[in-house]
Protein backbone atom coordinates (compact mmCIF):
# COMPACT_ATOMS: atom_id res chain seq x y z
CA UNK A 1 0.00 0.00 0.00
CA UNK A 2 1.38 3.90 -0.80
CA UNK A 3 2.74 5.37 2.13
CA UNK A 4 0.35 8.25 3.16
CA UNK A 5 1.84 11.11 5.36
CA UNK A 6 -1.70 12.37 5.98
CA UNK A 7 -2.61 9.69 7.55
CA UNK A 8 0.93 8.61 9.00
CA UNK A 9 0.74 11.91 11.27
CA UNK A 10 -2.92 11.80 12.75
CA UNK A 11 -1.66 9.21 15.47
CA UNK A 12 0.45 7.30 16.91
CA UNK A 13 4.00 7.24 16.54
CA UNK A 14 3.84 9.30 13.38
CA UNK A 15 1.76 12.44 15.47
CA UNK A 16 4.78 12.45 18.04
CA UNK A 17 7.43 12.78 15.22
CA UNK A 18 5.54 15.83 13.49
CA UNK A 19 5.03 17.48 17.10
CA UNK A 20 8.61 17.11 18.00
CA UNK A 21 9.74 17.79 14.51
CA UNK A 22 7.21 20.48 14.02
CA UNK A 23 5.78 19.07 10.87
CA UNK A 24 2.43 19.79 9.62
CA UNK A 25 -0.58 17.66 10.82
CA UNK A 26 -3.04 18.48 8.11
CA UNK A 27 -6.46 19.22 9.39
CA UNK A 28 -9.59 17.13 8.20
CA UNK A 29 -11.52 19.74 5.96
CA UNK A 30 -14.87 20.58 6.17
CA UNK A 31 -16.96 19.92 3.32
CA UNK A 32 -20.34 20.17 1.95
CA UNK A 33 -23.01 18.01 4.17
CA UNK A 34 -26.29 18.37 2.58
CA UNK A 35 -27.63 18.10 6.18
CA UNK A 36 -25.45 20.29 7.64
CA UNK A 37 -25.60 23.92 7.92
CA UNK A 38 -24.22 26.18 6.29
CA UNK A 39 -21.99 27.48 8.50
CA UNK A 40 -20.60 25.56 11.90
CA UNK A 41 -21.15 28.80 14.17
CA UNK A 42 -21.22 32.89 14.14
CA UNK A 43 -19.97 34.60 11.20
CA UNK A 44 -18.77 37.96 12.53
CA UNK A 45 -19.57 40.77 9.76
CA UNK A 46 -18.19 44.18 9.83
CA UNK A 47 -16.58 46.61 7.77
CA UNK A 48 -14.86 50.12 7.00
CA UNK A 49 -16.91 53.18 6.75
CA UNK A 50 -20.60 53.17 5.90
CA UNK A 51 -19.86 49.03 4.85
CA UNK A 52 -22.84 49.28 2.82
CA UNK A 53 -22.20 45.63 1.79
CA UNK A 54 -21.64 44.37 5.52
CA UNK A 55 -25.40 44.88 5.73
CA UNK A 56 -26.63 43.30 2.68
CA UNK A 57 -24.22 40.77 4.09
CA UNK A 58 -26.14 41.10 7.29
CA UNK A 59 -29.06 40.69 5.88
CA UNK A 60 -29.30 37.05 4.23
CA UNK A 61 -27.59 35.93 6.77
CA UNK A 62 -30.04 36.45 8.85
CA UNK A 63 -32.60 35.51 6.11
CA UNK A 64 -30.62 32.17 5.99
CA UNK A 65 -30.86 31.77 9.25
CA UNK A 66 -26.90 32.15 10.02
CA UNK A 67 -26.19 33.53 13.85
CA UNK A 68 -24.06 36.78 13.50
CA UNK A 69 -21.55 38.28 16.28
CA UNK A 70 -20.92 41.95 15.83
CA UNK A 71 -17.53 41.50 17.37
CA UNK A 72 -14.71 39.17 17.48
CA UNK A 73 -14.98 38.23 21.29
CA UNK A 74 -16.34 34.48 21.01
CA UNK A 75 -14.88 31.70 18.75
CA UNK A 76 -16.56 32.91 15.72
CA UNK A 77 -16.39 30.28 12.35
CA UNK A 78 -16.25 33.37 9.65
CA UNK A 79 -15.05 36.55 9.36
CA UNK A 80 -16.64 38.64 6.55
CA UNK A 81 -14.93 42.11 6.34
CA UNK A 82 -16.17 44.40 3.73
CA UNK A 83 -13.31 47.40 2.28
CA UNK A 84 -15.48 47.50 -0.05
CA UNK A 85 -15.10 51.65 0.93
CA UNK A 86 -11.46 51.90 1.67
CA UNK A 87 -10.07 54.93 0.30
CA UNK A 88 -6.38 55.21 0.75
CA UNK A 89 -3.90 52.56 2.25
CA UNK A 90 -3.65 54.45 5.81
CA UNK A 91 -7.37 52.81 5.81
CA UNK A 92 -6.51 49.34 5.80
CA UNK A 93 -5.83 49.88 9.70
CA UNK A 94 -9.25 48.55 9.71
CA UNK A 95 -8.42 45.29 8.27
CA UNK A 96 -5.75 44.27 10.63
CA UNK A 97 -7.74 45.54 13.85
CA UNK A 98 -10.37 43.54 12.72
CA UNK A 99 -8.73 40.03 11.16
CA UNK A 100 -5.47 40.11 14.45
CA UNK A 101 -8.18 39.47 17.56
CA UNK A 102 -10.29 37.20 14.99
CA UNK A 103 -7.12 34.58 14.03
CA UNK A 104 -6.82 34.58 17.54
CA UNK A 105 -10.61 32.55 18.04
CA UNK A 106 -11.40 31.74 15.03
CA UNK A 107 -12.45 28.00 14.64
CA UNK A 108 -10.94 25.60 13.07
CA UNK A 109 -11.42 25.37 9.00
CA UNK A 110 -12.08 28.63 9.60
CA UNK A 111 -13.14 31.46 6.80
CA UNK A 112 -11.75 35.06 6.29
CA UNK A 113 -13.45 36.77 4.02
CA UNK A 114 -13.08 40.12 2.70
CA UNK A 115 -14.59 42.13 0.60
CA UNK A 116 -13.48 44.93 -1.86
CA UNK A 117 -13.10 47.04 -4.75
CA UNK A 118 -11.75 46.19 -8.34
CA UNK A 119 -8.91 48.36 -9.02
CA UNK A 120 -9.53 49.42 -12.39
CA UNK A 121 -12.76 51.29 -11.15
CA UNK A 122 -10.64 52.75 -8.74
CA UNK A 123 -11.05 56.69 -8.48
CA UNK A 124 -7.21 57.76 -7.23
CA UNK A 125 -4.08 56.54 -7.38
CA UNK A 126 -3.99 56.10 -3.99
CA UNK A 127 -7.61 54.55 -3.85
CA UNK A 128 -6.30 51.73 -6.43
CA UNK A 129 -3.18 50.55 -4.37
CA UNK A 130 -4.95 50.54 -1.29
CA UNK A 131 -7.59 48.40 -2.97
CA UNK A 132 -4.68 46.22 -4.61
CA UNK A 133 -3.41 45.93 -0.95
CA UNK A 134 -6.14 43.84 -0.45
CA UNK A 135 -5.53 41.27 -1.94
CA UNK A 136 -1.56 40.55 -1.17
CA UNK A 137 -2.58 40.67 2.51
CA UNK A 138 -5.95 38.25 2.07
CA UNK A 139 -3.16 35.83 0.60
CA UNK A 140 -0.82 36.48 3.57
CA UNK A 141 -3.48 35.48 6.03
CA UNK A 142 -3.86 32.51 4.10
CA UNK A 143 -0.59 31.35 5.00
CA UNK A 144 -1.00 32.52 8.54
CA UNK A 145 -4.15 30.81 8.96
CA UNK A 146 -3.75 27.11 10.98
CA UNK A 147 -6.24 24.04 11.18
CA UNK A 148 -7.64 23.86 7.36
CA UNK A 149 -8.60 27.82 7.56
CA UNK A 150 -8.83 29.79 4.28
CA UNK A 151 -9.00 33.70 3.59
CA UNK A 152 -10.50 34.82 0.07
CA UNK A 153 -11.13 37.95 -1.58
CA UNK A 154 -14.51 39.39 -3.62
CA UNK A 155 -14.17 42.19 -5.38
CA UNK A 156 -17.28 43.73 -6.29
CA UNK A 157 -17.78 45.98 -8.96
CA UNK A 158 -19.98 49.18 -8.55
CA UNK A 159 -23.65 48.11 -8.88
CA UNK A 160 -23.08 44.35 -8.91
CA UNK A 161 -23.72 44.27 -5.19
CA UNK A 162 -27.13 42.16 -5.47
CA UNK A 163 -24.84 39.59 -7.15
CA UNK A 164 -22.52 39.09 -4.32
CA UNK A 165 -24.77 36.64 -1.93
CA UNK A 166 -23.65 33.50 -4.30
CA UNK A 167 -19.65 34.20 -3.68
CA UNK A 168 -20.05 34.46 0.23
CA UNK A 169 -22.53 31.48 0.35
CA UNK A 170 -19.91 29.58 -1.68
CA UNK A 171 -17.31 30.98 0.25
CA UNK A 172 -18.63 30.10 3.74
CA UNK A 173 -19.63 26.52 3.11
CA UNK A 174 -18.21 23.47 2.97
CA UNK A 175 -18.00 23.19 -0.42
CA UNK A 176 -14.80 25.87 -0.69
CA UNK A 177 -13.46 23.56 0.88
CA UNK A 178 -10.07 23.68 -1.01
CA UNK A 179 -10.25 26.99 -2.39
CA UNK A 180 -7.77 29.44 -0.30
CA UNK A 181 -6.43 32.88 -1.46
CA UNK A 182 -8.48 33.13 -4.49
CA UNK A 183 -9.94 36.59 -5.62
CA UNK A 184 -14.03 36.12 -6.91
CA UNK A 185 -14.42 39.13 -9.33
CA UNK A 186 -18.11 40.24 -9.09
CA UNK A 187 -19.88 42.09 -12.26
CA UNK A 188 -23.19 43.36 -13.02
CA UNK A 189 -24.97 40.09 -13.80
CA UNK A 190 -24.89 38.88 -17.76
CA UNK A 191 -28.45 37.62 -16.79
CA UNK A 192 -31.03 38.28 -13.55
CA UNK A 193 -29.67 36.32 -10.44
CA UNK A 194 -32.39 33.91 -9.69
CA UNK A 195 -31.89 32.35 -6.37
CA UNK A 196 -33.07 28.81 -6.06
CA UNK A 197 -36.44 27.84 -4.66
CA UNK A 198 -33.98 25.35 -2.99
CA UNK A 199 -30.15 25.56 -1.67
CA UNK A 200 -29.62 22.29 -1.30
CA UNK A 201 -30.76 21.66 -4.64
CA UNK A 202 -29.40 24.84 -6.48
CA UNK A 203 -29.57 22.95 -10.07
CA UNK A 204 -32.81 21.60 -9.89
CA UNK A 205 -34.18 20.97 -13.36
CA UNK A 206 -31.17 21.77 -15.01
CA UNK A 207 -28.87 19.63 -17.95
CA UNK A 208 -25.34 19.17 -17.67
CA UNK A 209 -23.24 18.06 -19.91
CA UNK A 210 -19.85 16.65 -18.32
CA UNK A 211 -16.68 15.70 -20.50
CA UNK A 212 -14.34 13.17 -19.59
CA UNK A 213 -17.07 12.01 -16.86
CA UNK A 214 -16.15 8.10 -16.89
CA UNK A 215 -13.77 8.52 -13.45
CA UNK A 216 -11.04 11.11 -11.60
CA UNK A 217 -12.33 14.68 -11.62
CA UNK A 218 -15.18 14.40 -14.47
CA UNK A 219 -16.98 11.34 -12.21
CA UNK A 220 -17.06 13.50 -9.60
CA UNK A 221 -18.16 16.71 -11.05
CA UNK A 222 -21.53 14.04 -12.18
CA UNK A 223 -21.66 13.02 -9.07
CA UNK A 224 -22.05 16.93 -7.44
CA UNK A 225 -24.12 18.19 -10.37
CA UNK A 226 -26.41 15.36 -9.81
CA UNK A 227 -26.48 15.63 -6.13
CA UNK A 228 -27.56 19.28 -6.71
CA UNK A 229 -30.14 18.78 -8.87
CA UNK A 230 -29.25 18.57 -12.77
CA UNK A 231 -29.91 15.49 -15.09
CA UNK A 232 -26.18 14.85 -16.24
CA UNK A 233 -25.23 13.86 -19.37
CA UNK A 234 -21.76 11.82 -19.03
CA UNK A 235 -19.17 12.16 -22.17
CA UNK A 236 -16.32 10.14 -22.34
CA UNK A 237 -14.05 7.79 -25.13
CA UNK A 238 -15.55 4.68 -26.58
CA UNK A 239 -12.81 3.07 -24.57
CA UNK A 240 -14.19 4.24 -21.40
CA UNK A 241 -17.94 2.90 -22.20
CA UNK A 242 -18.07 0.22 -19.02
CA UNK A 243 -17.16 2.86 -16.48
CA UNK A 244 -19.02 5.67 -18.44
CA UNK A 245 -22.28 3.79 -18.64
CA UNK A 246 -21.89 2.96 -14.58
CA UNK A 247 -21.81 6.35 -13.95
CA UNK A 248 -24.61 7.59 -15.67
CA UNK A 249 -26.84 4.83 -14.46
CA UNK A 250 -25.79 5.93 -10.80
CA UNK A 251 -26.83 8.94 -11.06
CA UNK A 252 -30.21 8.88 -13.28
CA UNK A 253 -28.12 10.88 -16.47
CA UNK A 254 -27.49 9.07 -19.90
CA UNK A 255 -24.35 8.27 -21.20
CA UNK A 256 -22.78 9.76 -24.76
CA UNK A 257 -19.65 8.00 -26.14
CA UNK A 258 -17.44 10.28 -28.28
CA UNK A 259 -14.15 11.47 -28.81
CA UNK A 260 -14.02 15.35 -27.54
CA UNK A 261 -11.40 15.34 -30.79
CA UNK A 262 -13.56 14.75 -33.23
CA UNK A 263 -15.27 16.91 -35.92
CA UNK A 264 -18.61 16.56 -34.92
CA UNK A 265 -18.39 16.29 -31.01
CA UNK A 266 -20.31 19.34 -30.56
CA UNK A 267 -22.94 18.88 -33.11
CA UNK A 268 -23.07 15.28 -31.31
CA UNK A 269 -23.49 16.60 -27.60
CA UNK A 270 -26.17 18.80 -29.19
CA UNK A 271 -28.18 16.29 -30.87
CA UNK A 272 -27.93 14.02 -28.02
CA UNK A 273 -29.38 16.74 -25.55
CA UNK A 274 -31.93 17.73 -27.61
CA UNK A 275 -33.56 14.46 -28.43
CA UNK A 276 -33.02 13.00 -24.60
CA UNK A 277 -33.32 15.80 -22.54
CA UNK A 278 -34.51 18.58 -24.72
CA UNK A 279 -31.60 20.61 -24.70
CA UNK A 280 -29.05 21.74 -22.15
CA UNK A 281 -27.91 24.60 -19.57
CA UNK A 282 -24.70 23.69 -18.22
CA UNK A 283 -21.16 22.92 -20.11
CA UNK A 284 -18.19 21.14 -18.00
CA UNK A 285 -15.04 20.51 -20.36
CA UNK A 286 -13.03 18.50 -18.01
CA UNK A 287 -11.76 16.10 -20.83
CA UNK A 288 -7.90 16.09 -20.47
CA UNK A 289 -4.92 14.48 -21.04
CA UNK A 290 -0.65 14.89 -20.18
CA UNK A 291 1.90 13.90 -22.77
CA UNK A 292 5.30 14.33 -20.27
CA UNK A 293 8.60 15.38 -21.48
CA UNK A 294 11.16 17.80 -21.35
CA UNK A 295 10.78 20.17 -24.18
CA UNK A 296 14.57 19.16 -25.84
CA UNK A 297 12.59 15.58 -26.26
CA UNK A 298 8.86 16.72 -26.79
CA UNK A 299 7.71 15.33 -30.67
CA UNK A 300 5.29 16.57 -32.66
CA UNK A 301 2.47 13.75 -31.18
CA UNK A 302 2.57 14.47 -28.33
CA UNK A 303 2.78 18.20 -28.33
CA UNK A 304 -0.56 17.86 -30.60
CA UNK A 305 -2.53 15.33 -29.03
CA UNK A 306 -2.12 17.28 -25.59
CA UNK A 307 -3.40 20.66 -27.63
CA UNK A 308 -5.94 18.78 -29.39
CA UNK A 309 -8.07 17.36 -26.20
CA UNK A 310 -6.98 20.17 -23.64
CA UNK A 311 -7.81 23.16 -26.01
CA UNK A 312 -8.66 23.02 -29.58
CA UNK A 313 -11.89 20.39 -28.93
CA UNK A 314 -13.04 22.87 -26.65
CA UNK A 315 -13.19 25.99 -29.05
CA UNK A 316 -14.48 23.25 -32.06
CA UNK A 317 -17.19 22.13 -29.71
CA UNK A 318 -18.39 25.58 -28.78
CA UNK A 319 -18.95 26.98 -32.08
CA UNK A 320 -21.63 24.24 -32.29
CA UNK A 321 -22.47 24.35 -27.79
CA UNK A 322 -22.57 28.13 -28.05
CA UNK A 323 -25.64 28.71 -30.22
CA UNK A 324 -27.41 25.60 -28.73
CA UNK A 325 -27.21 26.47 -25.40
CA UNK A 326 -30.34 27.76 -23.10
CA UNK A 327 -30.07 31.46 -22.33
CA UNK A 328 -28.54 31.92 -18.94
CA UNK A 329 -26.73 28.95 -19.44
CA UNK A 330 -23.09 28.20 -17.78
CA UNK A 331 -20.16 27.04 -19.03
CA UNK A 332 -17.28 26.22 -17.19
CA UNK A 333 -13.94 24.97 -18.29
CA UNK A 334 -10.96 23.00 -16.08
CA UNK A 335 -7.77 24.39 -16.59
CA UNK A 336 -4.26 23.19 -14.18
CA UNK A 337 -2.23 25.71 -11.70
CA UNK A 338 0.37 24.21 -14.90
CA UNK A 339 -1.16 26.85 -16.59
CA UNK A 340 -0.47 29.36 -14.11
CA UNK A 341 2.59 28.27 -12.91
CA UNK A 342 4.27 25.77 -15.31
CA UNK A 343 4.94 22.46 -14.76
CA UNK A 344 8.88 21.09 -15.62
CA UNK A 345 8.24 18.42 -18.88
CA UNK A 346 4.80 20.05 -19.60
CA UNK A 347 4.97 22.57 -22.04
CA UNK A 348 2.40 21.15 -23.82
CA UNK A 349 0.17 20.90 -21.06
CA UNK A 350 0.78 24.06 -19.31
CA UNK A 351 0.48 25.68 -23.03
CA UNK A 352 -3.08 24.08 -23.55
CA UNK A 353 -4.34 24.83 -19.84
CA UNK A 354 -2.71 28.33 -19.73
CA UNK A 355 -5.00 28.65 -23.38
CA UNK A 356 -7.74 27.72 -21.40
CA UNK A 357 -7.58 30.27 -19.01
CA UNK A 358 -7.17 32.71 -22.18
CA UNK A 359 -9.88 31.26 -23.50
CA UNK A 360 -12.24 31.48 -20.51
CA UNK A 361 -11.60 35.41 -20.12
CA UNK A 362 -12.30 36.29 -23.66
CA UNK A 363 -15.62 33.92 -24.55
CA UNK A 364 -17.02 35.39 -21.06
CA UNK A 365 -16.92 38.68 -22.95
CA UNK A 366 -18.26 37.84 -26.59
CA UNK A 367 -21.03 39.32 -27.37
CA UNK A 368 -23.08 36.04 -28.48
CA UNK A 369 -22.34 34.84 -24.88
CA UNK A 370 -23.34 37.90 -23.10
CA UNK A 371 -26.40 38.69 -25.16
CA UNK A 372 -27.28 34.88 -24.14
CA UNK A 373 -26.81 35.92 -20.43
CA UNK A 374 -24.07 32.84 -20.50
CA UNK A 375 -21.39 32.81 -17.73
CA UNK A 376 -18.24 31.41 -18.37
CA UNK A 377 -15.70 30.55 -15.72
CA UNK A 378 -12.72 27.95 -15.35
CA UNK A 379 -11.41 26.12 -11.94
CA UNK A 380 -7.30 25.36 -11.86
CA UNK A 381 -6.91 22.63 -9.96
CA UNK A 382 -3.07 22.19 -7.96
CA UNK A 383 -2.70 18.72 -6.22
CA UNK A 384 -6.04 16.79 -6.28
CA UNK A 385 -5.82 13.07 -5.14
CA UNK A 386 -6.84 10.74 -8.36
CA UNK A 387 -5.61 7.93 -10.30
CA UNK A 388 -3.33 10.33 -11.99
CA UNK A 389 -1.83 11.68 -9.01
CA UNK A 390 -1.46 8.02 -7.05
CA UNK A 391 1.31 6.76 -9.94
CA UNK A 392 3.43 9.95 -9.23
CA UNK A 393 6.74 8.75 -7.33
CA UNK A 394 6.50 9.10 -3.73
CA UNK A 395 8.72 11.97 -2.61
CA UNK A 396 7.26 14.27 -5.75
CA UNK A 397 3.55 12.99 -4.73
CA UNK A 398 4.53 13.90 -1.23
CA UNK A 399 5.95 17.34 -2.00
CA UNK A 400 2.92 18.09 -4.10
CA UNK A 401 0.23 17.43 -1.17
CA UNK A 402 1.95 18.85 1.48
CA UNK A 403 3.45 22.57 -0.31
CA UNK A 404 0.26 24.30 0.32
CA UNK A 405 -1.41 25.88 3.02
CA UNK A 406 -3.15 23.46 4.28
CA UNK A 407 -0.78 20.98 4.26
CA UNK A 408 -2.81 18.45 2.01
CA UNK A 409 -4.00 17.62 -1.62
CA UNK A 410 -7.52 18.20 -2.68
CA UNK A 411 -10.40 15.59 -3.62
CA UNK A 412 -11.83 15.57 -7.06
CA UNK A 413 -15.20 16.72 -5.17
CA UNK A 414 -13.52 19.75 -4.21
CA UNK A 415 -12.69 20.69 -7.78
CA UNK A 416 -16.39 19.68 -8.60
CA UNK A 417 -18.16 22.06 -5.91
CA UNK A 418 -16.70 24.60 -7.62
CA UNK A 419 -17.83 24.06 -10.74
CA UNK A 420 -20.84 23.41 -9.56
CA UNK A 421 -20.61 27.32 -7.90
CA UNK A 422 -20.19 28.43 -11.08
CA UNK A 423 -23.31 26.79 -12.31
CA UNK A 424 -25.23 27.99 -10.06
CA UNK A 425 -28.11 30.52 -11.80
CA UNK A 426 -27.29 32.96 -8.53
CA UNK A 427 -23.88 32.91 -9.56
CA UNK A 428 -24.30 34.81 -12.90
CA UNK A 429 -22.08 37.69 -11.64
CA UNK A 430 -19.41 35.92 -11.79
CA UNK A 431 -18.10 35.23 -15.40
CA UNK A 432 -14.63 35.44 -16.53
CA UNK A 433 -13.09 34.29 -13.68
CA UNK A 434 -10.68 31.73 -13.40
CA UNK A 435 -10.40 30.28 -9.56
CA UNK A 436 -7.33 27.78 -8.39
CA UNK A 437 -8.99 25.10 -6.46
CA UNK A 438 -4.94 24.40 -5.06
CA UNK A 439 -5.15 24.80 -0.96
CA UNK A 440 -2.58 28.03 -2.11
CA UNK A 441 -0.27 25.76 -3.46
CA UNK A 442 2.99 27.43 -3.17
CA UNK A 443 3.51 28.02 -6.68
CA UNK A 444 2.36 29.96 -9.29
CA UNK A 445 0.91 32.97 -8.35
P1 LIG B 1 -8.25 11.31 -15.64
O1 LIG B 1 -7.21 10.87 -16.61
O2 LIG B 1 -8.48 10.49 -14.43
O3 LIG B 1 -9.66 11.49 -16.39
C1 LIG B 1 -9.77 12.14 -17.64
C2 LIG B 1 -10.98 11.59 -18.37
O4 LIG B 1 -11.03 12.25 -19.65
C3 LIG B 1 -10.88 10.08 -18.65
O5 LIG B 1 -12.07 9.43 -18.31
C4 LIG B 1 -10.58 10.01 -20.13
O6 LIG B 1 -11.07 8.83 -20.75
C5 LIG B 1 -11.30 11.26 -20.64
N1 LIG B 1 -10.76 11.68 -21.95
C6 LIG B 1 -9.46 11.76 -22.31
N2 LIG B 1 -9.38 12.09 -23.61
C7 LIG B 1 -10.65 12.18 -24.09
C8 LIG B 1 -11.21 12.47 -25.35
N3 LIG B 1 -10.43 12.71 -26.42
N4 LIG B 1 -12.56 12.47 -25.48
C9 LIG B 1 -13.36 12.22 -24.44
N5 LIG B 1 -12.88 11.94 -23.19
C10 LIG B 1 -11.55 11.92 -23.03
O7 LIG B 1 -7.86 12.81 -15.24
P2 LIG B 1 -8.34 13.71 -14.00
O8 LIG B 1 -7.23 13.76 -13.03
O9 LIG B 1 -9.70 13.34 -13.55
O10 LIG B 1 -8.39 15.14 -14.75
C11 LIG B 1 -9.59 15.75 -15.20
C12 LIG B 1 -9.25 17.16 -15.67
O11 LIG B 1 -8.63 17.88 -14.59
C13 LIG B 1 -8.26 17.20 -16.82
O12 LIG B 1 -8.61 18.27 -17.70
C14 LIG B 1 -6.93 17.49 -16.13
O13 LIG B 1 -6.02 18.11 -17.00
C15 LIG B 1 -7.39 18.41 -15.02
N6 LIG B 1 -6.47 18.51 -13.86
C16 LIG B 1 -6.23 17.43 -13.04
C17 LIG B 1 -5.38 17.58 -11.93
C18 LIG B 1 -5.09 16.46 -10.94
O14 LIG B 1 -4.37 16.68 -9.96
N7 LIG B 1 -5.63 15.27 -11.13
C19 LIG B 1 -4.75 18.81 -11.70
C20 LIG B 1 -5.00 19.86 -12.58
C21 LIG B 1 -5.89 19.70 -13.65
Amino acid sequence: MAFDYGKFVQGGIGKQLATALGLPRPTRLRRHDPKGSLVPGAVYVTGHGDAKVAHRVSAWLERAGVPIATSPSTSVAALVLDMSEIETPADLETLRAAVAPTLKTIQPTGRVIVIGRPVEEATSVAQGAARRAIEGIVRSIGKEMRAGGTANTVLVADGAEDAVEAPLRFLLSGRSAYVDAQVFHVATPVAPVEDPSDWAKPLEGKVAVVTGAARGIGAAIADVLARDGATVVCVDIPAAGGPLVEVANRLGGSALQLDVTADDAGAKIVEHTVSRHGGFDIVVHNAGITRDKLLVNMDADRWDSVLQVNLLSILRMNEALVPAINDGGHIVNVASIAGIAGNRGQTNYGASKAGVIGMTSLLAADPTIVAKGITVNAVAPGFIETEMTAKVPLATREIGRLMNSISQGGLPIDVAETIGFFSWDASRGVTGNTVRVCGQMMMGA
